[in-house]
């Protein structure tokens, strides 16, 4: 008898937990900056909110210095339902770095975050996306050798600072260290990948068209990803100075976003699972990619 399991079309949260000062521009050094006295916890408590209001578990990508600094929102978090994984250490690009900081920096990553919640963390997002062809041999394998079940660190497309054209859209496992990779979800505009329901583009694009992609991807058996970072609800957040173009693409869309996200929310709430979940029922063959 063949048994045919159901193709289950999963959407999934996330949140890239750092302050508003992480990002990786040039001259800019998240080092210099102050962890005190930010809006990273009633930022956080917000979005909580929302999810609350949709009953919606997400998965939250948390920095390490963070956790170091702010361990009772990584606490809050975790009671709350929220799936914690990890973001690294200091928000640095990994492409730079060579594989045994990269070791390093996730295993110090991990460290403070198993410490706070009492468990083990199995999924990683890069920093920025900074991935590139030649950092994936390395990466896959040091993610493994610590325990990883996944990662969502690919934008499988192209901008000015980050993306891998021609990769895969949708959860595949990318070697064979039964690492999966969930990549961003992107659409073809005019002929080209590129991003809508995250970051930067999730504030550029109007809702409706980001729920029509939602529904058409869904509707093709395609999961999507939502992510945010905590100061993209923001408007009160300080400015770093950056350049003309990396200063609108960092905050524009701000004053909408929360109700954007509601908005997302609200139509998609039941589809929603934590990125954990959707990995363990993928390696236990329970989903089929
Ligand atoms: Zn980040």
């Amino acid at each position: 008898m063949v048994i045919i399991l159901p193709m289950i079309t999963k959407n999934f949260l996330t949140f890239d937990i750092e302050e508003w000062f992480h990002a990786n521009y040039d001259g800019i050094d998240p080092s210099q900056y102050d962890f005190r006295s930010t809006n990273l916890e009633a930022n956080v408590d917000r979005l909580l909110a929302i999810c609350d209001a949709f009953n919606v578990k997400s998965t939250c990508f948390i920095l390490g210095d963070v956790a170091r600094h702010k361990p009772y929102i990584i606490k809050k978090l975790f009671d709350a339902g929220h799936e914690i994984a990890s973001h690294g250490s200091s928000h640095r690009l990994i492409y730079p770095m060579k594989p045994d900081e990269f070791h390093a920096d996730i295993q110090s990553s991990s460290d403070i975050l198993e410490q706070i919640i009492g468990e083990k963390v199995v999924g990683f997002r890069a920093p920025s996306w900074s991935v590139r062809p030649d950092t994936l041999p390395w990466f896959y394998d040091i993610l493994a050798h610590e325990g990883f079940l996944y990662s969502s660190s690919v934008y499988p497309a192209k901008n000015t600072l980050f993306g891998i054209p021609n990769f895969p859209d949708t959860p595949h496992y990318p070697s064979p260290l039964n690492i999966l990779e969930i990549p961003q979800s992107v659409m073809n505009l005019f002929g080209n990948r590129v991003g809508y329901a995250g970051g930067g583009y999730l504030r550029f694009f109007p809702t409706w068209l980001i729920k029509r992609m939602m529904r058409e991807k869904n509707r093709e058996e395609k999961s999507v990803f939502i992510y945010l970072h905590p100061r993209e609800i923001d408007i009160h957040q300080p400015r770093l100075k950056l350049g003309l173009m990396n200063g609108y693409f960092h905050y524009q869309g701000i004053d909408g976003c929360e109700k954007k996200l509601s908005s997302l929310l609200e139509e998609f709430s039941s589809s929603f699972c934590r990125m954990d979940a959707y990995a363990k029922q993928v390696a236990a063959g329970k989903i089929l990619l």
